[in-house]
């Protein structure tokens, strides 16, 4: 397989650390309200590294946290905390929020076909291995301690800016005027591990330290969980583009001083969904959520249509214009499914062709657009309906846009349409005409035309229309 890799700034060749087996970690929601569908695009597609992944046969094991403290309104640790503006916001507890939002996340998560990680750790119950972490890196004096806070010494590292284009001008991405630089940092890329001296009064979440009573900085969590769950070496790390610095940057600079040796290879970031305004984000205020989209009638599987056929590291652009192209494309792909027949011979070198075509486009850097072209292609492929029916099983697995039972419930509906007694018949007239429907296809297939047109005759008479529909024939009294 071959994943593009911020790190290198290059396509590679994916070898996990241990073969056959990968070790993967996404940053989670920060759960001071919904996630809109910008942050979801990033689990989406990082879903969809996941399940290629597996499909291609590696035994995936996969962490996520849920940050439900440090996160603080500027990602270069100034301004409040999150969590504490939306429960402010909301008259609550901090954990009440975390939870009602760590719920909707997940909610939504299943509406959009997203996996759960098997493993979800919220930050809050993992403080001792952060603070173990933090007495480490100050024992190795990767850290000090200033102002009553302890912060990690970036100067300490021969190279800090691990994703190449970025600098100091970027920390400045998110701080906003009124809040005032933290002059108790050596310097400006230098970040919290641990707040003893809260700026806050309200500071709910707090926890004994070696360094007095205070709480973990943002970044610490994910190493920490990281390492807690998925052990020294990382294979994969993801997250939207916007965490590679400094959050990502972070996580590396503090894990590898606190490890001693290097510790994910491959970082997977995701390019963000734009809408008119520029990119999507919760602090603007009104973000377009999985339930919004509901309320307006969109099934949740066209947006997650909408973002596979676009490429992950592309910037997205949304607009209800291109989600309605996508569910126009959506509603004639599951037709044309609902119209596929059960029956057929096995082709196994017809359905190979198929599945490399299809194995090929997740391989070359989880290239979602092709893998739906592949789909497509599966309609156009000599080989049986059966086959093409157990070929779209298969990818849907992948793709998750839950093709299979869209098509069972319109052919259950058009059925029931069809068994339904239309408008001006008694019940016995349409089980006559019922009846007559089916000798006249009989008739015609035997090429008794003399019966079949008799027939025909006699249902005009009556002034009933027969409709032939590729799932079968309808028929209703005219008018
Ligand atoms: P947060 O809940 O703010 O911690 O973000 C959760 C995830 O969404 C992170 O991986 C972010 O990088 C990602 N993200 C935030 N905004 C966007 C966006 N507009 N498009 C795509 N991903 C995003
Ligand atoms: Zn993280």
């Amino acid at each position: 397989m071959f994943l593009y890799n911020t790190l290198t700034q290059r396509k590679e060749i994916f070898t996990p650390h241990e073969e056959g087996k990968v070790k993967m970690y996404t940053c989670g929601p920060t759960v001071y309200h919904f996630a809109h569908i910008g942050n979801l695009r990033s689990y989406i597609m990082e879903d969809m590294l996941e399940k290629s992944l597996r499909y291609l046969g590696y035994d995936v094991t996969r962490a996520m946290n849920i940050t439900d403290v440090g996160h603080l309104s500027s990602d270069a640790d100034t301004g409040e905390d999150k969590m504490l503006k939306g429960a402010r916001r909301e008259k609550k507890t901090v954990m009440e929020i975390a939870q009602f939002y760590t719920d909707a996340f997940f909610t939504d998560c299943e509406k959009l076909g997203i996996k759960k990680p098997e493993i979800v750790v919220p930050a809050t119950s993992c403080i001792d291995e952060f603070i173990h972490m933090v007495e480490v890196l100050l024992e190795k004096e990767y850290a000090y301690i200033a102002g009553g806070n302890v912060y990690f010494d970036t100067a300490k590292l021969p190279s800090y800016y691990v994703f190449g284009n970025m600098d100091a001008e970027d920390l400045d991405v998110g701080v906003r005027d009124s809040v005032e630089e933290d002059s108790n940092k050596k310097s400006k890329s230098d970040f919290v591990l641990w707040f003893t001296k809260s700026k806050f009064d309200d500071q709910e979440l707090k926890w004994d330290s070696p360094w007095g009573i205070g709480y973990p900085g943002w970044h610490i969590e994910c190493s920490g969980i990281s390492v807690k769950y998925l052990g020294e070496y990382l294979d994969i790390h993801c997250g939207g583009i916007d965490n590679a610095f400094p959050h990502h940057t972070n996580e590396i600079a503090q894990s590898e001083a606190y490890l001693g040796h290097p510790w994910c290879k491959y970082w997977f970031h995701v390019l963000h969904l734009n809408d008119a305004r520029g990119k999507m984000s919760k602090s603007k205020g009104d973000f377009l959520t999985v339930s919004l989209l509901e309320e307006k009638g969109y099934d949740p599987l066209v947006y997650r249509m909408f973002c596979l056929q676009s490429h992950y590291r592309k910037p997205l652009t949304f607009s209800f214009e291109s989600l309605d192209n996508t569910a126009v494309a959506y509603k004639k792909l599951v037709q044309r499914i609902a119209a596929l027949k059960t029956e057929g011979e096995h082709d196994e070198a017809g359905c190979e062709a198929l599945r490399t075509k299809f194995k090929k486009s997740l391989e070359n850097d989880v290239n979602t657009s092709l893998a739906l072209t592949a789909l497509y292609d599966v309609f156009k492929a000599k080989v049986s309906d059966a086959d093409k029916l157990a070929m779209i099983k298969e990818f849907d697995e992948v793709l998750t846009l839950g093709l299979i039972a869209a098509a069972d419930k319109l052919n259950r509906e058009l059925e029931e349409k069809r068994s339904a007694i239309p408008e001006g018949v008694t019940a016995e007239e349409a089980a006559e005409i019922n009846a007559l429907i089916a000798k006249r296809t009989e008739a015609r297939k035997a090429k008794d035309w003399g019966t079949a047109d008799a027939i025909r005759d006699e249902l005009a008479a009556r002034h009933v229309v027969v409709i032939d529909t590729p799932q079968g024939i309808s028929w209703h009294i005219e008018k």
